[in-house]
């Protein structure tokens, strides 16, 4: 009989980015980095900006997240992410855009008038997408 798998699904506002059926997913959660495998305790998690990445036999394929949810029941994971892509679609061009935009802002410093957390999560994106696209 055929191994027990889980369907991972990960769906943004704009599109359902995959489905798939798979051995092990790992997510990065905002109190840290967790797998989840078949038959797991159903629990939901807030996700942090970063790279999820999933099993299935010997393929290992990373995506990126910029935050979300994750909901997971026995044999489903669900990401429900505010952006994701596959390591394939990153326009790496444009991360580097939007990191030198966000390190440009930030070097203004504290003082000068810019919205810090806003520029800070955009370079925390921008570096994400670049280490999901290099792999
Ligand atoms: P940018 O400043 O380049 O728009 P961002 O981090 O502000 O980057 P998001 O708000 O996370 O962008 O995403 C907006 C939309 O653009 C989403 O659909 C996301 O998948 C897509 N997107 C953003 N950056 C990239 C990229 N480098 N490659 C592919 N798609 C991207």
């Amino acid at each position: 009989m055929a191994e027990k798998t889980l369907l991972l699904e990960v769906i943004t506002p704009d599109r359902k980015v995959l489905s798939e059926e798979v051995d092990i997913v790992v997510c990065p959660g905002v109190e840290g980095q967790f797998g989840v495998l078949v038959n797991h305790i159903p629990f939901l998690s807030a996700l942090d900006i970063g790279e999820m990445y999933y099993r299935k036999g010997s393929q290992v394929e990373y995506i990126f997240v910029g935050g979300g949810f994750a909901e997971v029941t026995g044999d489903k994971v669900t990401i429900l992410a505010d952006s994701a892509e596959r390591g394939r679609e990153i326009d790496v061009e444009r991360a580097k855009r939007a990191k030198e935009r966000a390190e440009r802002r930030l070097a203004m410093g504290r003082a000068a008038n810019i919205d810090w957390a806003r520029a800070e999560a955009a370079l925390r994106r921008a570096m994400a997408r670049l280490k999901v696209a290099s792999r």
